[in-house]
């Protein structure tokens, strides 16, 4: 079988067939480019210009000034044969035009008739200091056009001579047909040899710069399938550096809030599993010890030993309902009959279930159920969270105190307050308080409950998608527990007034 190439590999790979492709590309372009563009014109340039500055001037000023010539007429008629014939011999067009160089006096093809209009488009094209020709007249360099096709030249601006007016002479030559690939052929030895050189660099490097870029996102990878392969056998403790482009780091950040949940949830179940035998093995014991006595015939009140046992059965019986509840409300799977509820209602109806309890321990209980808006809930599981509230609230508030439950509008949603003024929570324990199984002290309660009531609460409050808080000011200050439930009845009201 084939081994799968690496992430790396595959990387690198991809890179260089990057860059060969891009290579590739930019090679067929710039071939393709060379061929169809016209050859540059500053070689035509060049010969023009040097053309123009062999036509022997003196010579032919010479000539025209010779004896027996009179009339400028004659003179001029001189000169223009003077340049037909240097035109017929180098092979080049001369054009002699007005000073303005927009229109024709003569034109050694013909082509352009005297008085005739021109139009110069003159290129600032500078001779190569070595080819320029020191103190002699200004070069023209530049381009036009007639009927006969495109044309390129090289002149020179003539001063007025002896009454002849100011005038400017063109070498011309149609542009060369040559490619600007046929132009550099001529280079193509001297060019070949560093474009490979250079290409080499390039390709060196791009791999070395391939082999940073492919580790520094191979590795991290590596790393999180260490650690992940570590946290599946066991070692929870495991955390990747959180480093490299953003995307990286947001897999590393969210693979360590993996880690940290699965670890936090390992240590509940942990916890969870201890407490649960514990708390098992406890009315157990006791179950077992005063049942032996009856058995032996050791007790001296049977009666009172058999009411402790059967104390002790039913709150073992209570555990494992509420601990199948619970269960059952964090699979989500119980299923939750959500109908209109009016939580005031429920209030005063658990205030008034529970008032003898409160009476019995000479606690008051005051309900201050004020109408707020109706919510979506499950109005037997609302009771129960109420209730487990105001009972727990009772249960750990000495006699004389005062229990105190109150609904309100508040923050998009209805509230539920159940303030007491009697034993209260210590600052580090209130945290905790939610947890499963989580008594603040065993004894403290008048009745000994199964640390599993707000737990199951919180759970239902949560289904619900609200909240619940605890706050108190310390032992024997008393506590305040604050259940929050969304209403969409005050939320679309709120977003009607917005
Ligand atoms: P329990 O069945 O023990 O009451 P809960 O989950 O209802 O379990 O409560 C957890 C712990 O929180 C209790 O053991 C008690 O110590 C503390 N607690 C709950 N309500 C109050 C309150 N109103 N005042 C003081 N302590 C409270």
């Amino acid at each position: 079988m084939i081994k799968k190439l690496s992430l790396r590999a595959r990387l690198f790979a991809s890179y260089l067939l990057l860059l060969s492709v891009a290579l590739g590309v930019i090679t067929a372009a710039l071939l393709l480019i060379l061929n169809t563009r016209p050859a540059p014109p500053q070689q035509t340039y060049q010969r023009l210009a040097t053309i123009a500055q062999s036509v022997p001037f003196r010579e032919i000023l010479a000539e025209a000034t010779a004896d027996g010539v009179t009339t400028p007429a004659e003179r001029q008629q001189i000169v223009l044969s003077e340049f037909d014939q240097v035109a017929d011999e180098l092979g080049v067009r001369i054009l002699l035009t007005d000073a303005g160089r927009s229109t024709v006096l003569f034109d050694s093809s013909d082509t352009l008739q005297p008085g005739q209009a021109i139009d110069l488009r003159g290129d600032a094209y500078a001779m190569p200091a070595n080819r320029r020709y020191p103190g002699r007249m200004e070069l023209l360099f530049g381009s036009f056009s007639d009927s006969t096709g495109d044309w390129l030249f090289a002149g020179l601006a003539l001063q007025p001579v002896r009454g002849a007016p100011a005038t400017a002479l063109l070498f011309a030559d149609p542009p060369e047909s040559q490619s600007l690939q046929q132009a550099l052929a001529e280079f193509s030895s001297a060019l070949v040899l560093p474009l490979c050189q250079s290409a080499i660099v390039g390709l060196i490097v791009a791999s070395v710069l391939a082999v940073v870029g492919t580790r520094s996102i191979a590795r991290p990878l590596q790393q999180l399938a260490k650690a992940s392969t570590d946290i599946a056998e066991g070692d929870y403790d495991q955390r990747v550096p959180v480093s490299g482009p953003p995307e990286m780091e947001s897999v590393a950040n969210a693979f360590n809030y993996m880690a940290e949940q699965v670890q936090s949830t390992q240590r509940a179940q942990q916890d969870f599993l201890a407490n649960v035998s514990h708390d098992l093995k406890t009315p157990l014991t006791s179950i077992q010890g005063y049942s032996q006595a009856i058995m032996d015939g050791a007790a001296q009140n049977p009666v009172q030993a058999a009411a402790i046992i059967y104390e002790e059965a039913a709150r073992l019986n209570r555990m494992v309902l509420e601990l199948t509840d619970l269960a059952r409300l964090q699979a989500g799977r119980l299923s939750m009959q959500t109908s209109p509820i009016d939580i005031g209602r429920i209030t005063a109806s658990v205030g008034q279930r529970l008032s003898i309890m409160a009476q019995e321990k000479g606690v008051a209980l005051d309900v201050d159920a004020a109408p707020v808006p109706e919510i979506a809930g499950d109005g037997d599981r609302l009771a129960q969270v109420i209730m487990n509230l105001v009972s727990n609230a009772i249960k750990y508030t000495p006699g004389g105190g005062r229990v105190r439950a109150a609904t309100r509008v508040n923050d998009g949603g209805v509230e539920v307050v159940v303030q007491d003024n009697g034993i209260g929570i210590p600052p580090d324990e209130l945290p905790r308080i939610f947890e499963r199984f989580y008594q603040i002290d065993k004894v403290r309660g008048p009745e000994r409950g199964t640390g599993l009531g707000l737990a199951i609460v919180r759970e239902i409050v949560q289904a619900h998608g609200g909240r619940i808080n605890v706050a108190s000011a310390g032992t024997g200050k008393g506590a305040t527990f604050t259940v929050w439930l969304p209403s969409p009845q005050i939320s679309t009201l709120v977003r009607r007034r917005t």
